[in-house]
């Protein structure tokens, strides 16, 4: 070994490299929502659900992770619980949380889906290795390509003045891109004439996108997209069923707006077709859907290697879950279409966040402290817990 090796060792700021966990809690968090949210595959009103863990460590390290599954879109909260408190956690404790890739091949292995619990254990994982070694998590996913991250607000609101008037209020902010959720309503029409009234009402400056969460027939729907092409759109996001591969694709050649595919979507395998396949110019990438930062990269890989950009999407998601987004687009530089972490300071009660995603002057900032970088009020995830459970 020569001398260099011994002056630099690697690793030296870890104290070991075997930290093993011992105990995880999870609070089945019910929040307040601000309003009601329509898409083309449901509406969410009143309260939302989502589950935080903590994973503690015989080190005395404790790291922090989010699921947030959507009944008509990936799953329920219920099913997450039991798949994270009967299924993974057994596997788990006792292991080296430093053996990721190992912990998480064994979680696939043993519950199919559930994508959300997986992310929820990975991103625990990475915050646990992050603060032993004193790096924040886009610095263990490859280094950081952008200090911020542009930010976009989905208007879903179907009371639409109320949303024309937060637009406007963000848009003083900085914010300058709003997606308009579509397909919600029965007539095409109604969604055109909301579209038209968004568009006229704010600055020219802003960049407006819209999303249909599979709520266009594909009957006639080349007509409908070419309509709403007016308007000057980024992309169309998702305008038909999550299955119809061939149908997406036939709108990407035949649409000249870029469309974006999110639901069709989940993981690298579902990014491999859909690059075959041409299903869409843009796909969306969230946690959620691909049960962590691994994953989520891999699908930014394929993509990237195709010309596909990507976006940062969510689900309805509280800040541990946005800011483990923040420090994965932080560090992958084809999620370069922005992102919409918007719900925890937009739509969730001020008194119910126990952490707050970072939104300043139009973008989101990723935390530069050690794993996630946050400090959680667990006050207040008690407080919003509607379930609580230790093992
Ligand atoms: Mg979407």
């Amino acid at each position: 070994m020569n001398s260099l090796a011994h002056a630099n060792p690697v690793g030296s700021l870890l104290a070991s490299e075997t930290i093993n966990a011992t105990k995880m809690t999870l609070w089945l968090i019910e929040n307040k929502l601000a309003m009601k949210r329509s898409q083309g595959i449901g509406s969410i009103e009143n309260t939302n659900k989502r589950i935080v863990i903590r994973i503690d460590t015989d080190a005395g390290i404790s790291g922090y992770g989010e699921a947030a599954p959507w009944p008509v879109f990936s799953g329920t909260t219920e099913n997450t619980w039991n798949t994270l408190s009967n299924y993974f956690w057994p596997l788990l404790k006792g292991q080296n949380v430093f053996d990721i890739p190992k912990t998480i091949k064994r979680l696939k292995q043993t519950v199919v889906g559930n994508s959300e619990a997986r992310a929820a254990i990975e991103m625990a994982l990475y915050d646990i290795v992050g603060k032993a070694s004193g790096l924040p998590i886009y610095q263990l996913l490859g280094g950081k390509v952008r200090d911020s991250i542009p930010f976009s607000f989905s208007l879903a609101n179907p009371d639409l003045e109320a949303d024309l008037r937060l637009a406007k209020s963000m848009y003083e902010e900085g914010s300058r891109i709003f997606k308009i959720k579509t397909g919600f309503v029965p007539d095409h029409r109604d969604d055109v004439k909301r579209v038209a009234k968004i568009r006229s009402t704010l600055p020219d400056d802003v960049d407006l996108r819209i999303d249909y969460n599979q709520g266009l027939q594909a009957f006639g729907a080349v007509a409908k997209l070419k309509e709403m092409e007016q308007f000057g759109l980024t992309f169309i996001e998702q305008p038909l069923k999550a299955t119809d591969l061939e149908g997406m694709a036939e709108l990407t050649r035949r649409i000249d707006t870029p469309i974006l595919a999110d639901e069709s979507v989940f993981d690298p395998y579902a990014a491999m077709t859909g690059v075959q396949k041409r299903i869409g110019d843009a796909f969306s990438i969230k946690i959620m859907k691909s049960g962590g930062f691994v994953d989520a990269q891999k699908i930014a890989a394929i993509a990237e290697i195709a010309n596909i950009p990507c976006y940062g999407g969510t689900l309805f998601e509280g800040a541990i879950a946005l800011n483990a987004g923040a420090h994965l687009i932080a560090a992958t530089e084809n999620i370069s279409l922005g992102c919409e972490f918007y719900m925890p300071k937009y739509v969730f009660s001020p008194e119910e966040l126990e952490a707050e995603v970072n939104i300043v002057n139009g973008t989101v900032i990723p935390p530069s402290g050690a794993g996630l970088g946050l400090a959680i009020d667990e006050d207040v995830l008690g407080r919003t817990a509607v379930n609580t459970m230790s093992l």
